[in-house]
Order: C-alpha cells, then sequence, then structure tokens
C-alpha cells in the first residue's frame, strides 16, 4: 500500500467505533498501511474512500492467472517477506518439460507420469500444476503439433517456450483458450511478444539479464498494454538465482519498486545436467520466492519432496488446518462397532482415520473440534478434556446407533478417562488406545474383530 497510516485515517470515518477489532480508527489506518488489516474490516468506509483504498491496496507483487477450469492456477499477489507476517497466498507453479527435440516414447512417458504423480494428503491434492512446452527445434508446425498434444493429454496449465514470436503464435492457436503463459519477451523481441500477449490477452514473461534491465523491459511491456507479467531476471548460478529472487521480493514489498512487482519463474533444468541437483536447486526456489519452477521430469521422488515442501510453506500459519467436528463412519461400522476419539488437527484426523481404515474393523470415528489442535496441545489447552469429549458424544445421537457402547480414547489422554465416564454415564465403556496412531490397527483387531 502506498498510502501512509494518516492519509488513510483522513479517508476514515473517524468514530473509533471498534467495530473493525481496533480501538481507534488511527489504529486501523496504520494497520492496513502495513498490510496487516483488510479494508472490508470497516463497515463505515464511503465508496468513495473505498475506490481510492481498493486501487492503492493492491498487493504488490501482481497475481497472475495461468490456465482456465480446473487446470488454472494462479501465482503472485503476495504482500510479505516472510509467511509468519501474515501467510503467502499463491503457491509455487510447480511445471514440467517437454521439448520438440524429444521422442514422441519420452514425451509421452513423461505427460503420463505428470497425469499419474497426484498425492492425497491431509484432504488435499497434491500434483502438478503445468506442462511446459519448449521450441529448441524453431520449428513452429512441430511446436504447435507438441502443444496440441500436451492440451490433448493434460487438462493442467500450458506454458509455451520459444523466443519467436512467430512460432509462439503458432503455439498459442494450438493451444485453443487454455490461456497459456507466454516465455519470454526479451528485449529483441518485446515488441511482437508484446502485441501477440495484448491481442490474446495471455500474460507473458520478461525476461532479461540482471534486475536492472528486468525493470525496463517490464516498463515496456506495461507501457504496450501488457499487465499480466511474471519475471526471469535471467540468472542460472544458484547463488545468483537465491541472491536475485530475495532482492525482486524485497524491492516489490519494502521499495514497492513496480517494475519488478511480478510473480518469478525459476528453470533449475537450465542450471544443471544433474537430476538430484535440479531438485535441491527446485527446492531452494520454493523456499525464496519463485512464482513458478519448471523441472526437466516429474518422477515420484522428485515431486513428491517438492510437493510436501510447498505444502508446508504455503500453509496458512494463523489458521490450523481442521476438519468439521461430527461423527465419521469407517468400514461401515454397526451396532457393535467401537467409538474411537481424537481432535480436529487435520494430519492427526488423516493418520487416525487412515490407520482405522487400514485396519478394516468397523469403526465410529468421533472428531471433536479442538480448534485444529492436536491431542495433546488440546488437551493441554483445556480443549479435548473429558467434560467436553462427553458432551459431543452425548449431544451426537452415536448412543441410539449402538448395542455395544464402547469408547476409546488416544493413550496420550489417558488422564480424561475419569471424567469422561462421568460424563457419559454408566451406558458406556471407556477404554484407553494406542499412544501411536500406527497401532491403531493391531489394537483393533485384537479387541473388535
Ligand atoms: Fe473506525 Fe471503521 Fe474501525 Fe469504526 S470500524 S473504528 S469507523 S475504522
Amino acid at each position: 500500500m502506498g498510502l501512509t497510516g494518516i492519509q488513510i485515517f483522513q479517508m476514515l470515518p473517524k468514530t473509533n467505533c471498534k467495530e473493525c477489532g481496533v480501538p481507534t480508527c488511527l489504529a486501523f489506518a496504520m494497520n492496513l498501511a502495513a498490510g496487516k488489516a483488510e479494508l472490508s474490516a470497516c463497515p463505515y468506509v464511503s465508496d468513495d474512500a473505498k475506490q481510492k483504498l481498493a486501487a492503492d491496496s493492491a498487493p504488490p507483487i501482481c497475481t497472475v492467472e495461468i490456465g482456465t477450469g480446473e487446470g488454472a492456477f494462479k501465482v503472485g499477489g503476495e504482500t510479505v517477506l516472510f509467511r509468519h507476517e501474515k501467510t503467502f497466498f499463491n503457491k509455487t507453479g510447480l511445471a514440467m518439460l517437454v521439448s520438440d527435440d524429444e521422442s514422441d516414447e519420452t514425451i509421452d512417458g513423461k505427460l503420463g507420469r505428470f497425469m499419474e504423480l497426484s498425492y492425497d494428503r491431509v484432504g488435499l491434492t497434491l500434483r502438478g500444476d503445468a506442462v511446459a512446452v519448449r521450441s529448441v527445434s524453431g520449428d513452429k508446425d512441430k511446436f504447435a503439433s507438441l502443444t496440441k498434444k500436451v492440451c490433448d493429454k493434460t487438462n493442467r496449465a500450458i506454458i509455451l517456450m520459444t523466443e519467436s514470436p512467430e512460432v509462439m503464435a503458432a503455439g498459442v492457436d494450438a493451444c485453443g483458450d487454455r490461456r497459456p503463459l507466454l516465455y519470454a519477451a526479451t528485449a529483441d523481441n518485446a515488441d511482437g511478444m508484446a502485441k501477440l500477449a495484448k491481442e490474446k490477452k495471455l500474460p507473458l514473461v520478461a525476461k532479461a539479464s540482471g534486475l536492472e534491465a528486468l525493470a525496463e523491459l517490464t516498463k515496456k511491456l506495461n507501457a504496450a498494454g501488457v499487465e499480466q507479467l511474471v519475471i526471469d531476471p535471467g540468472s542460472r548460478k544458484i547463488n545468483q538465482v537465491f541472491q536475485d529472487q530475495i532482492r525482486i521480493r524485497e524491492s516489490a514489498i519494502q521499495k514497492k519498486f513496480k517494475p519488478l512487482g511480478f510473480p518469478t519463474i525459476v528453470l533449475p533444468f537450465e542450471m544443471t545436467d544433474d537430476f538430484m541437483m535440479e531438485n535441491v536447486y527446485a527446492s531452494m526456489a520454493l523456499a525464496k520466492y519463485a512464482g513458478i519452477i519448471v523441472l526437466s521430469d516429474f518422477t515420484g521422488q522428485n515431486i513428491f519432496n517438492l510437493l510436501l515442501e510447498r505444502l508446508n510453506i504455503y500453509t496458512d500459519p494463523q489458521r490450523p488446518m481442521k476438519t468439521e467436528q461430527k461423527i465419521y463412519e469407517i468400514n461401515n461400522p454397526g451396532p457393535d462397532s467401537p467409538v474411537l476419539c481424537t481432535s480436529n488437527f487435520s494430519l492427526t484426523y488423516f493418520v487416525v482415520s487412515g490407520e482405522i481404515e487400514n485396519s478394516r474393523v468397523p469403526s465410529y470415528l468421533a472428531v471433536l473440534d479442538t480448534e485444529g489442535l492436536s491431542v495433546l496441545t488440546a488437551w493441554a489447552a483445556g480443549k479435548f478434556v473429558g467434560d467436553l469429549l462427553g458432551e459431543f458424544i452425548n449431544k451426537s445421537g452415536i448412543k441410539d446407533k449402538l448395542q455395544k457402547r464402547n469408547i476409546i480414547i488416544p493413550g496420550y489422554a489417558a488422564v480424561i478417562q475419569g471424567d469422561l465416564e462421568e460424563e457419559v454415564g454408566s451406558d458406556w465403556t471407556v477404554n484407553v488406545g494406542p499412544r501411536e496412531a500406527a497401532n491403531i490397527p493391531a489394537y483393533l483387531k485384537e479387541n473388535y474383530s
């Protein structure tokens, strides 16, 4: 945000009504200026002020959307340097490269892996985002044909890679309405690439050698009417890539330097021939602060690690991942099935439910809302205790479905047994289950099958 806190304060109602969660309009204005508050938190801002402030509060790093429909993803839109200051909003896009000098067999194998490598974790599907199609031959027909093949075999986003506007135009036509990202405009081809991107309303990568040249190029492309830019400072040595990524992010966020206020693209496949090192570089770029990373290939060994690293970085640190409080049915439970209990921290829920599923023992799983805390932390915070868990079980209606009424509490929460027994009454037997989720299948098989 470019306006100072005092300038913003002048546009606020100055009633100090506190509805925005802070005691005064001045405090709210200061938070807004620091990017720590949302304008929508004040219901009394006039339409005129809203308009001025909204324009000024656009994120310092432009948000760019690539692809369409289910395959679309966004990059950029970031507002902070460090995740713990607020959160990172749009996760790094992971792309796999195919080139028109590769054999059909190689390309088919890569595309097959790209589509297959998808993982369900904590209720989310983790997978690659885009296929980067590169022209090595410079032959526009070959490029168009490869692009068409990629479009037919995947619904994910497409990145077209050539510095020839003519070859690029053939790729764009082959993409139809898939909204590809064009890589790349340089000082030499900027006019042709900008014309194509503007005409087709497509996002464009600006590539230059060094940050100063890059800033000049983005200004030129903006002036030509292309707003949706991704930037590549041209560095291919890891230490320089690291420095450039940080300088770009700092310039955009701390210095509000608009010519570098765009998401970046990093190409580890151009940095080494060693696939393992390529992935080490990708991992570093993921941490600081690549918008898109293009890898030479996807295998289970490399992409799973990067997807998990990305999941950790792009999870909102201020909002615990949690699941809904309810009684879940696993393996078709019946009137004699036990009721296991756990907290609603997503990871705990998915690990526990996964182990119950593995046991094949029909069971109920009572998930108590602990505000996303794990069992032990929730117990320490007074959120996974006998009376709360008992109250939830009593109100859930599960009792009426059961003939045998067995509750199993996690081994780590054994101390709540007495309170829980008191709360649910003598109709129930409260058992202490294993401490580790991994021991649940053996425990269930031994006691309930
Ligand atoms: Fe001021 Fe609006 Fe906050 Fe009320 S809600 S204190 S008017 S900024």
